[in-house]
């Protein structure tokens, strides 16, 4: 079976692109190095001894993927491939719709025209706004998204339906993402270093690197257990073995599906620095600041519909993903 992945040399790409060549799927990833780089396609080959097929192009380019459906016989394709910094799409709100929409547009009328039925979408937890409940089910209400971003995936969910409608032989799994963190064991592949972190686990590793002096942590007086935000923090590879199933089931389904990607269990900001500093004996010094505008108190996953559906369930526990994540960003910056 080949499977073309779109942005597939990015965080969560690569480690998808790892699990499919262990387990023998062929692969073309298409990826403009928009937000990430050149060197991860020899990363990927270290680490699992496979060669795959990568073309240096925007997934908005129709000439470009014309091409590559012309070239290779895909089966299905995962798209990850997308504009992903909340605050920068605030600011850059035409930038991002455009990408992230126009990407996936661009991609099913170029899968449907090639008979390429089988669509794998990142889709995120913030679609569910500030959540009806917790914890979050697939059939909780969408909307309420607090920034561009968000929106675009919402937008694009809503699209995928109105394609599947149009198209009932077209096959589509929403996957919406919790928090991913962590990294290959290997130390190879992570999420490359961009600038000033804007999430959680960037900024601690890079406090207890050294690369920045102290971790604010955004308000201590919301109503979680000891007043931090509490999110689902989910180990990277976990989510993209959560691909593979959702591949292996995808044909199984009619219509459009939606799938939470988490581990169900919630951790507070200070649940992660302690864990973060007993698993690597580092300190990592902190202050209280001001909420961050938009924030939710908290947001955790019922994932209880990808076990039963998909027979997925993530494995790894928060120490790994301490861990790994640690890991990754001391052979980054050592080489
Ligand atoms: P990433 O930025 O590391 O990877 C995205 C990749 O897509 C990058 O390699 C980038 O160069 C590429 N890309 C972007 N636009 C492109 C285009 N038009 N044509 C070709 N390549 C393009 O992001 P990630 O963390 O791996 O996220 C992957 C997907 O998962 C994104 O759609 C993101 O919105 C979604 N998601 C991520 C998270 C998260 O916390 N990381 C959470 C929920 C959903
Ligand atoms: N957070 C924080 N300091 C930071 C970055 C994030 O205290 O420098 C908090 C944030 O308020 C939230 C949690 O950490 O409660 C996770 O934030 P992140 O941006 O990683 O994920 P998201 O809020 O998008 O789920």
């Amino acid at each position: 079976m080949k499977v073309l992945v779109t942005g597939g040399l990015g965080y969560i790409g690569s480690h998808t692109v790892v699990e499919l060549l262990n387990d023998n799927y062929e692969v073309v990833v298409i990826d403009n190095l928009y937000n990430s780089n050149i060197g991860v396609v020899d990363k990927i080959k270290t680490i699992t001894g496979k060669e795959f097929g990568f073309y240096q192009e925007d997934v908005c380019n129709l000439e470009a993927l014309e091409k590559i459906f012309s070239e290779n016989k895909i089966d299905a394709v995962i798209h990850f491939a997308g504009y992903k910094a909340v605050g920068e799409s605030v600011k850059k709100p035409i930038m991002y719709y455009e990408n992230n929409i126009v990407s996936t547009l661009h991609l099913c009328q170029k899968m449907i025209e090639h008979g390429c039925m089988n669509l794998i979408f990142s889709s995120s937890a913030t679609v569910y706004g500030d959540p009806e409940r917790l914890p979050i089910t697939e059939d909780c209400r969408v909307g309420g998204t607090t920034n561009p971003y968000g929106t675009s995936k919402l937008m694009i969910e809503q699209m995928l339906k109105d394609i599947v409608v149009a198209n009932p032989d077209f096959h589509v799994i929403a996957l919406r993402y919790f928090n991913p963190i962590g990294a290959h064991t290997s130390g190879l592949i992570g999420e490359v270093p961009n600038g000033i972190p804007n999430n959680l686990m960037p900024y601690i590793v890079r406090v207890a690197s050294g690369e920045l002096e102290i971790l604010s942590i955004f308000g201590d007086d919301y109503d979680t257990p000891d007043g931090t935000g509490v999110r689902d923090y989910i180990h990277v590879v976990d989510l993209a073995k959560g691909h593979l199933k959702a591949l292996e089931k995808i044909t199984n389904f009619n219509g459009m599906h939606f799938y939470n990607l988490g581990t169900g269990v919630g951790y507070s900001v200070l649940d992660l620095v302690k864990a973060f500093e007993r698993v690597n004996g580092v300190k990592v010094p902190y202050k209280i600041v001001e909420r961050r505008p938009g924030d939710i108190a908290s947001c955790y996953s019922d994932p209880s519909l990808a076990y039963k559906d998909l027979d997925w369930k993530a494995e790894y526990g928060l120490d790994e993903m301490m861990r790994d994540s640690y890991n990754f960003i001391l052979k980054y910056n050592d080489k």
